[in-house]
């Protein structure tokens, strides 16, 4: 459920010129105010034709999965990270240059769009690109095998995925994550090189390390950014630890001594790979009589709504708003079925090809209340590109990275069985007292993820700084999964494994911290809109669908794209400048309070 939203340029042409201006032996004048507007403008127009190069070969890529379209990929992606790299080291030139405020920020964008800067040496900068490829097709070749000269018990990440969902045997469980986290140790000296070399790159651009550079992008001094994000946790905290307490007692009931009564609760009992959604457990956990009376899966079956109804539908919902309708080209280019004739990547996804109009989604759509939730995730990330297509194209982004993801999310709140009632898809909507099951579902999944979404950067930065060495690499993981998730592995994990690699997002290098914001902002989002759309039912009942002033207002967020900071971005939508977890609490506000009935003498924390 990514965007394909590659921030990129092109400059080989640039960087030719620079050099020939540079023959003559006066002092070269200094950058005027003029040189960065040119500067920028040649930007602007060469990162929109390299993206829209990029999206293509990717969009075939993904459809059509061959060795050549693999390749054709790799080569375009090559060129688009070089380019940028090469853009953003120049624009420090400019740094010091009186431009225009909304220069000065496209120029301070350009520096921020990449999440790894290779370093000028060419030697060292191949180095690490190859380091960095290596290490994402080892997490991607990853396998385990529970007998190495019998290859059909090897699993891939997809068959261990399944396992770790459906299993009940806590001795197979444990097997298998043990063995899931097999395919980590060899990233780990690779590893360790990549930081070294990615920090210089990240200096070469005036950033203390990778991770301040990560930071930088929040529009707040880094260290400011930390303690956002404490301050957030800080209002969350409480409801995770009732519901932490609350599965913890189930799967004791479960798995017996297994799970210790106070202590931390063993990382592979929690129904996922990383314990980072929950939702896998929800039969272990499930409130009594909390059954909300309908399936939407078999509401959809039993209507034989085709996938091409189904998006409609998530159209008519935007459409409900004020957006215009979706162009003919989306139509016609979107993939909505699993083509029955060649490989592609089914996994959901929005794109913007033209990084203007031509958006499309690509989805292998089954008739299930999953995927017709996901539509709606997914076009929101269609209408947000849409709504921001006529800022500069170094604007059309998230607000911050956080953004993009939440606004699916927040209109995916909106499926509520009110709204499923207003398009005719369910007669009568379950009475409140069956919530506690639709609320337990959503917090295993959402208010689960938070300590995660937020302690793989907390480890990640403190790697950058040096604050933790490649001597304590694991050792520091276990501390940040036990501080915030309080799990715990099932042994002692030495120094000569590398946990953290065992988890996409470290060998790929993607930052993390998005996702933890995402999670934060969709709530808050939710309940501003709500507002708006004059909902006086409790939050997690209400829908925004059919609301102009709530379109209104999402739109006015959109359309900013990234030309603002993102605070403003937050004002216009909800009124204030600062993110607030306590949408959160109010949205699962019934089941906190059932969560301390439960818990009654009970002690939470580990
Ligand atoms: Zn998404």
């Amino acid at each position: 459920m990514k965007t394909t939203r590659r921030l990129s340029a092109a400059a080989f042409v640039i960087a030719a010129l620079v050099v020939s201006a540079c023959v003559k032996q006066d002092a070269p004048a200094a950058p005027a105010a003029a040189d960065a507007k040119r500067f920028l403008a040649t930007v602007n127009d060469t990162m929109k034709k390299l993206e829209v190069e990029a999206s293509q070969a990717g969009w075939v890529q993904q459809n059509f999965i061959t060795d050549d379209t693999e390749a054709i990929q790799a080569r375009v992606n090559q060129r688009v990270t070089d380019a940028i790299a090469r853009f953003a080291k120049e624009s420090a030139k400019y740094d010091t240059v009186d431009v225009p405020a909304d220069e000065r920020r496209q120029l301070r964008l350009l520096k921020l769009s990449l999440d790894m800067v290779t370093p000028a040496d060419p030697k060292e900068g191949e180095e690490l690109t190859t380091i960095a490829a290596r290490l994402e097709s080892t997490y991607g070749k990853g396998k385990w095998c529970a007998d190495a000269s019998k290859p059909d018990t090897c699993m891939n990440i997809d068959a261990i995925t399944k396992v770790m969902a459906d299993s009940r045997d806590a001795a197979k469980l444990r097997q298998v994550w043990e063995g899931w986290h097999t395919i980590a140790p060899p990233m780990r000296k690779d590893y360790a090189r990549f930081v070294e070399l990615s920090n210089k790159g990240a200096r070469e651009l005036g950033f203390a390390d990778t991770g301040a550079m990560w930071r930088e992008k929040y529009d707040m001094p880094a260290d400011a950014f930390t303690k956002e994000l404490d301050r957030l946790w800080g209002q969350v905290r409480p409801l995770y630890l009732k519901l932490y307490a609350y599965v913890r007692m189930k799967l004791r009931d479960k798995y017996g001594d297994a799970v210790p009564a106070t202590g931390p609760i063993p990382a592979y009992l929690l129904g996922n790979i990383w314990a980072q959604d929950w939702s896998n457990v929800y039969p272990l956990v499930a409130p009594k009589n909390s059954d909300p009376g309908y399936s939407l899966t078999d509401i959809l079956t039993r209507r034989k709504m085709s996938p091409l109804d189904m998006v409609r539908a998530g159209e008519h919902f935007y459409s409900s708003l004020g957006f215009a309708p979706l162009p003919k080209t989306f139509w016609e280019r979107s993939l909505f079925v699993r083509p029955k004739d060649r490989d592609v990547v089914c996994h959901a996804s929005a794109w913007d090809i033209d990084i203007e109009s031509d958006v499309r989604i690509k989805m292998c759509i089954e008739p299930t209340a999953e995927d017709f939730t996901t539509i709606h995730h997914e076009l929101g990330h269609n209408y947000y590109q849409r709504a921001y297509k006529d800022q500069a194209v170094l604007f059309r982004g998230s607000a911050n990275d956080g953004f993009h993801e939440a606004i699916g999310d927040t209109i995916a709140l909106s499926v509520t069985p009110e709204y499923l009632m207003k398009i005719g898809l369910l007669g009568a909507a379950p009475d409140t007292s069956r919530d506690i099951g639709l609320l337990m579902t959503r917090a295993l999944e959402k208010v689960a993820f938070l300590p995660f979404g937020l302690l793989i950067d907390q480890w990640r930065w403190k790697v950058f700084s040096g604050q933790v060495t490649p001597a304590n690499y694991n050792a520091a993981w276990w501390d940040l999964r036990l501080k915030y998730q309080g799990i715990a592995p099932p042994s002692t994990r030495g120094e000569d494994l590398f946990d953290p690699g065992a988890k996409y997002h470290v060998p790929d290098n993607t930052p993390y911290t998005r996702y933890f914001l995402a999670d934060i902002l969709q709530f808050q989002f939710h309940r501003a809109l709500s507002k708006t759309a004059g909902c006086t039912t409790p939050l997690h009942r209400c829908s925004i669908y059919g609301s102009k002033e709530a379109g209104a207002k999402l739109n006015a967020m959109l359309s900013m794209g990234e030309s603002r900071p993102w605070p403003d971005a937050l004002e216009a939508l909800t009124g204030s400048k600062q993110m607030d977890a306590s949408a959160i609490l109010d949205y699962f506000a019934p089941l906190d309070r059932w969560l301390d009935e439960q818990l009654k003498g009970t002690k939470t924390g580990w």
